[in-house]
């Protein structure tokens, strides 16, 4: 059997990015991805500024602007109390965008697939083992023989648990999602509402539908949902996609012939909206490290560039993560926050710029 270059466990964004910057450099690429595509995701669908420069590399920028989605204009916090702070988002080509994930990631991987990657759905990875290249096992029996290894598998990275290296997840908050029907008079507006229990995401994600998240440690999410049931007029039997866990330690993304990207090596607070944009970005930090690396390249340095270009991508940004996680943790602090006018607007504005402005990542 041929050996590849590179092989990439999971085809979300951060492995479909991957792949296609290897399929650039003209390596033999391979994507595992255990669902079939389309598929929904449970995400607030929000494409942050950032990601806009990474789909312009990609070539696949002017794609997504043409799917069905919506433009937003503002961030609205609400407080416990009913206070609220509105900021204004970027406006222009290089938006704040919502798009559902079926649509967003289904594009991404077709285009993989498009530039000369192998894709394969429906292909879960079950084991590995390692001599000189990677031997990587699926659920169905194959066996698929890499170089190098790539781990985009996301926050519960099958690859990170097979080789040791998943930490133990803080299961203390779970996360639910659904697509509803966009309330009449809703408008471009993504609301991010504190609430006793945990809080909400809301944004419309076309003209119809509007994305519904509820964030809260196991014991109260059924009083989010029951919540969100009489506020939204939802439906009983509505269904709810779920995820856990929301916050664990990074797993080290850089191994000899394995690099971990995405959220498989790192998760961050939902609340910031920025995980797809640090997949999008790693994916292709990770591909310019395996093209040095299949290339003969020094590969201890290409490690390390990768390593180093890696921690720059959140530098200056982790501490917002903290922030929001802090004030999620304890809703009554992050209401204070919303509530103390006139400073609050400002910090708002502030951490919304630091958030939602394009990253210098070239
Ligand atoms: C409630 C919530 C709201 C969020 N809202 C936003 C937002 O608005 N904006 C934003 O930018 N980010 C948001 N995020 C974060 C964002 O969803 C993630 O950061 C992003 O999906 C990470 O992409 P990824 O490619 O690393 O992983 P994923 O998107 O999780 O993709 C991993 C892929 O790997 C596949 N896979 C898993 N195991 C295997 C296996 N064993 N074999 C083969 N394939 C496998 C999965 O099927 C999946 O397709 C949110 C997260 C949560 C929890």
């Amino acid at each position: 059997m041929q050996t590849l270059d590179v092989a990439i466990v999971g085809g979300g964004p951060a492995g479909s990015s991957c792949a296609a910057f290897c399929a650039l450099a003209c390596l033999r690429t391979l994507v595992l991805e255990r669902e079939k595509f389309p598929r929904e995701k449970v995400c607030g669908d929000c494409l942050n500024p950032s990601c806009w420069p990474v789909l312009e590399r990609l070539g696949v920028a002017q794609r997504v602007r043409d799917l069905p989605h919506s433009k937003l204009a503002a961030v609205e916090f609400l407080g416990i109390d009913g206070r609220k702070v509105i900021v204004d988002l970027p406006s222009g080509d290089d938006c704040e965008l919502s798009v559902k994930r079926s649509l967003f990631d289904a594009l991404l991987l077709k285009h993989a697939r498009e530039l000369g990657a192998h894709v394969r759905e429906e292909t879960t990875v079950t084991a590995l083992a390692h001599d000189e290249n990677w031997k990587i096992e699926t659920a169905s029996g194959e066996s698929f023989f890499a170089r190098t290894l790539i781990g985009a598998d996301g926050r519960n990275s099958t690859v990170a648990r097979l080789c040791n290296l998943l930490p133990r997840p803080a299961r203390e908050r779970v996360a639910l999602q659904a697509h509803i029907p966009l309330p009449r008079n809703f408008g471009r507006r993504i609301v991010l509402q504190l609430l006793p229990e945990g809080y909400s995401g809301q944004a419309p994600v076309n003209e119809t539908e509007l994305n519904l998240c509820l964030v809260g440690a196991p014991p109260t999410i059924s009083r989010l949902r029951q919540w969100a049931e009489r506020h939204f007029e939802v439906p009983a039997d509505q269904p709810w996609r779920t995820i856990t866990p929301l916050t664990r330690l990074p797993v080290p993304c850089a191994h000899e012939n394995l690099l971990f990207i995405g959220d498989a090596a790192r998760v961050v607070e939902p609340f910031t909206g920025e995980g797809i944009y640090y997949a999008l970005r790693s994916g292709e930090l990770g591909a310019n490290a395996i093209v040095k690396i299949i290339h003969g390249d020094d590969r201890k340095s290409a490690l390390n560039e990768f390593t180093h270009a890696y921690a720059e991508m959140y530098r200056g940004r982790l501490w917002i993560n903290r922030l929001a996680r802090t004030a999620v943790l304890s809703p009554g602090v992050a209401s204070l926050l919303v509530r103390l006018s006139p400073l609050s607007p400002m910090v708002m504005r502030l951490l919304t710029a630091k958030i939602a402005v394009p990253a210098n990542d070239k």
